[in-house]
Order: C-alpha cells, then structure tokens, then sequence
C-alpha cells in the first residue's frame, strides 16, 4: 500500500509513522524525504494562533539544526486556516530516562555534550523552555540531543512568551508557583536539574518528592538539595563531582535567579572534570583536584599531585580519557566492570596493572586476548614488565579483545 505523502512549505514528505507521539504542544508524525528514504524527519501539528506563528517563524529563521546535529528544532513551516505544521530533523536515540546504565566516566562525557547544546542555544540568545528528560535525547555512544524547542525563550522582543512553565520537577522557584512563562534564567535552574540527573542518575530532590508540597519546599531553599540528602548504597557520592562542578550546583540553585551559572561556565567545568577524572583502585572514579584528599566512594586516603606516578589511559573507541594515580603495590583492573561503554567482547575485568618500584606489571586476565603493539605488529601478552619512564616516553598501544587503549605516565 502506498505511504501517505504530503507536501509542506514545498518539502515532498513520505510519512512512515502517523502516530509518532502527542505532547501537550500537538501531535507528532515520523516522516522521509520523498525520494531520500535516507533522511528522517518529524512533522508536529498545532492549532494555529498569531503567537504560534510567530514563534515558529523565528525558530525556523534560528535554524538550530545547523547550527548542531544534536539541536533539533524546525526547518520548514507552513500555516493552514486551523493549524501550523513543522519539520525538524528526527534525532535518533531514547530519552534520557529510558537510556542504559552509564559508568561515572560516560556521565561526565554525557553532561559536558548536553552542556554544549545549551550553550549554543545561549550563544544565540535562546534558552530551551522546557528542559525535561523526556526531551533530552541520548544515542547509544553517550551523545546527547535536544528535542522539543517549541516552548524555547527566543530573546527577541518581537518574538511572543512561550505559552508553558514547564514540567513541575525541573521548575525555578519564581515560577513555580504561577503561570509565568520560563526564562533563560529559569531554564538555567532547569539545567542544573537535569545535570544532576545526568551525573549522578537521580533527581536532586527524589528523597523528599512526595506529596508535590514536598518537593515545591525542597527545590525552593535556595540551597542545592543534594547537600542534605544521605547517600544510599550504590549512589554516586556528590563529592565524585569534584569541588568546582558543586560549587555550580550550588549557585544554580540559587533564589536569585541572576547568580545561576551561565551555560559556558558548566561547559568549561565539565571539560576540567573530565582531563581530571581519576580511577581509584576500588574500582571508582571521580573528579579530583590536588585538594583531594580520600577517594569519596570508598575513603581510602589518596594523593594527587605528583603527575609522574600518574597512568593515563586513551580509549579511543568509547572517548574515554582516564588518570589514574599508581602507587608501589597498587593494582587497577581495566574492563567493563569499571569502564561501561566498552563492547562486551572486552571482559568485565580483562588487564590488570600494577607498579611495583618503577616498573609496571601488566597481566591479562580477560577471556578474549589481550595484544600489545610492537614495531607495527600484533603480539599476545599474558603478563608484561615495562619501565614506567619508557611509557612516559612512548605511549605503549594495547588491544583489550577488540578494543585499543594507549597508555602513558605523567
Ligand atoms: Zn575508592
């Protein structure tokens, strides 16, 4: 039978799911490029209004999809007597709730993706306007989309308010209370939350979110929720995020809605995180700083200065950039186990290092082999010495089953 096919603001449109989704801003459609079966695209409905069109206008003049692939927002419109129709870009992946379990390492890679999308929309004086996880879209691979821009705060006096607060659980206190419409000040508290969702896999009032009255009062203190909360067994202890990414959280939780940090603010504090994300021998990682003192998963006391004990390792394949301090008599096991991301080819526990003097002692201990490059060749290693100044010197290459990783000191 032949598919529906449509034509809007003069784009031929084959439509290959009529029943998409419907939200509270109209209903959506999945639809190709006729004759570029390659090119997927969403066409959303909505009741036509002066307001309406004019925000749609000016978010297909912002063309945010070329401004990021990870930015989906219209390209095209057409306006009926009755509605308004929209195309934008179909953004593979599942939202944010419904995404796989990511190791510590993976989040801090996700909130510094998502940070960049929102910065981009900042840098063109846009603010999201409903920032909620169900528009927040992830891909397999960890990168991170935004979806939904219709309720966006488009800084344009000539552009009308967005219509919705927002979705209660993410709203700033100023407005969540009333009717008003998002800024790019309460959206800055938004941000934040959906951070904190990212980072550390919760909401950052979950412990007191019922009845609603409950998490009205916890998300209106002024203070970061997370300080107050007791950590259960399993979760990320906030003090993984490092100081500088706390003391963000802290002032995007603020009632002045002018303290909330700026979008390139997180961005930068995400990318230190991430050049400062340590593996602690039992397995964990965190973000630390010289001032780290214990590890906060397990409270082990560690030292983080002298970067010559320091192992950093380069996993390409998953973006993974990781350093870890090596101590004499200190073992880190490298696998899926504390690396998530890695395909399951690579054993849960497959290569594990150990200094001993100057010297580190590698032994293979997964179930697929593990190879080391020598000269441009491929050769099996089960167990291995090397100086820890020849890796300072030249990285050494290594392939966990199918999976290359460099290592190097300092
Ligand atoms: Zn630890």
């Amino acid at each position: 039978m032949a598919k529906d096919t449509v034509t809007l603001d003069g784009i031929r449109l084959q439509i290959t799911d009529p029943a998409l989704g419907a939200g509270g801003q109209g209903k959506a459609q999945k639809a190709v490029l006729a004759g570029d079966p390659g090119t997927e695209l969403v066409i959303k409905t909505f009741p036509v209004t002066p307001e309406a069109t004019s925000r749609t206008e000016a978010l297909v003049d912002q063309n945010l999809p070329g401004k990021s692939l990870f930015l989906s927002g219209p390209i095209a419109m057409e306006v009926g007597s009755n509605h308004i129709w929209h195309v934008a870009p179909f953004i593979e992946g599942v939202d944010l709730e419904n995404d796989q379990p990511r190791s510590f390492p993976e989040q801090l890679e996700m909130a510094h993706h998502f940070m960049c999308q929102v910065a981009t929309l900042e840098e063109n004086g846009l603010a999201h306007g409903d920032i909620a996880p169900s528009n927040v879209m992830v891909t397999p691979e960890g990168f991170v989309a935004l979806i939904d821009v219709d309720n966006a705060v488009i800084d344009d006096p000539g552009v009308p308010s967005p219509t919705m607060a927002g979705q209660r659980m993410m709203l700033a206190p100023e407005i969540r209370n009333g009717n008003q419409p998002p800024t790019i000040e309460s959206d800055r508290f938004a941000i934040a939350v959906m951070l904190n969702m990212i980072l550390l896999s919760r909401h950052p009032a979950d412990q007191w979110a019922t009845p609603p009255s409950a998490l009205d009062q916890a998300m209106s203190t002024g203070n970061w929720p997370e300080r107050n909360r007791v950590v259960e067994t399993g979760e990320t202890p906030i003090e993984a995020l490092g100081t500088r990414l706390c003391s963000l959280f802290d002032q995007a939780f603020s009632l002045d809605p002018n303290a909330r940090p700026v979008a390139d603010e997180w961005r930068r504090a995400q990318l230190d995180a991430l050049q400062n994300c340590w593996i602690h021998k039992c397995g964990h990682a965190f973000v630390g700083g010289e001032s780290a003192s214990s590890c906060p998963w397990c409270g082990d006391a560690v030292t983080i200065k002298n970067t010559s004990d320091t192992l950093l390792i380069i996993i390409p394949a998953i973006q993974g950039r990781f350093r870890t301090p090596l101590r004499h008599g200190e073992t880190i096991r490298l696998g899926r186990a504390n690396l998530a991301g890695l395909p399951g080819t690579v054993s849960s526990r497959h290569l594990e290092i150990s200094r001993q003097g100057d010297r580190l002692f590698l032994r293979h201990t997964g179930s697929n082999p593990t190879l080391i490059e020598r000269q441009g060749q491929w050769w099996k290693l089960d167990t291995h010495w090397v100086e820890t100044d020849d890796i300072a010197a030249t990285p050494m290459t290594l392939r966990l089953a199918d999976t290359d990783i460099t290592l190097s000191a300092g």
